[in-house]
């Protein structure tokens, strides 16, 4: 252990820190158990009351993401707190988190379904499914195909994100952005449905149908996005302590309770 690493105060230094810390490492297991995550790809989310944010071990496996493999760390990419090192892409997050103060959480994965909407000439991914609304206002993609190492390409990302929820990134990936990690989470999972239901509309050999302007408007008049939230997340947190991907230590700080999931209005 470096002197370093010795002198950081310990992991989690305040409650609010540590359930930042255990929901992100939640949701790095359970986007790796949707195969939205595999062998690469992070999540990072920030703290709140803190100029910080956490994110994993750059070389911890995704599926065994813990608070022992989790960092703290400030927004010029200073480890705070935790021993290990951030992964080599941190400037995706870094930049992101500066450029945009309404996110909460960022993922960036490899995930191939979404690549291949980057290699198909005159083919873009369009919202599709009723959830896919969240995605309205476009789905850019980053021209640069390498790795995000340098913070001039995590500023030309974050450009390219601009004020958007979704960005992909030409040969290589996407990142999502949302209001709290189990938002991003929610959002994950309509994203794979949504670019899973054009490419089968594509592989059917049909002209992919849009959802409509007028279309996305009726399905946001119905929305209830944190209830939504809530009960997908509900849902996913206990299949997979069922399943042992998350541990039955986390169940209580993780699974919402009767008075959470209550819905907030009717319709
Ligand atoms: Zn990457």
């Amino acid at each position: 252990m470096s002197v370093t690493e010795i002198s950081r105060p310990a992991r989690g230094s305040n409650s609010t820190t540590q359930q930042t810390i255990l929901e992100t490492a939640a949701t790095t297991r359970l986007l790796e158990s949707e195969g939205i995550l595999d062998y690469s790809g992070h999540v990072s989310t920030r703290i709140p009351g803190r100029d910080a944010f956490v994110i994993q071990v750059g070389s911890t496996s995704r599926a065994e993401v813990s608070p022992d493999s989790m960092l703290v760390v400030d927004y010029d990419g200073n480890v705070l707190e935790g021993d290990g090192e951030p992964p080599s892409e941190l400037p995706i997050h870094l930049e992101i988190l500066r450029a945009r103060p309404d996110v909460q959480s960022v993922l960036h994965s490899h995930m191939e379904l979404a690549i291949a909407f980057t290699m198909m000439e005159g083919v873009k991914l369009l919202p599709m499914r009723a959830r896919a609304s969240r995605w309205k206002s476009g789905i850019p993609i980053d021209p640069d195909p390498s790795h995000i190492k340098l913070p001039e390409q995590g500023r030309a990302l974050a450009r390219t994100l601009g004020p958007h929820h979704a960005v992909l990134m030409r040969a290589h990936g996407l990142c999502l952005v949302a209001e709290s990690a189990q938002a991003l989470f929610v959002d994950a999972v309509h994203f794979k449905e949504n670019a899973t239901a054009q490419m089968q509309a594509l592989q059917a050999g049909a002209k992919p149908i849009p959802l409509s302007e007028a279309e996305i408007a009726q399905i946001e008049k119905m929305e209830m996005r944190e209830w939504h939230i809530k009960k997908l997340w509900n849902y996913y947190v206990r299949k997979a302590l069922d399943q042992e991907v998350l541990p039955q230590a986390w169940r209580d700080e993780l699974v919402p309770t009767n008075e959470m999931l209550k819905r907030d209005r009717a319709l």
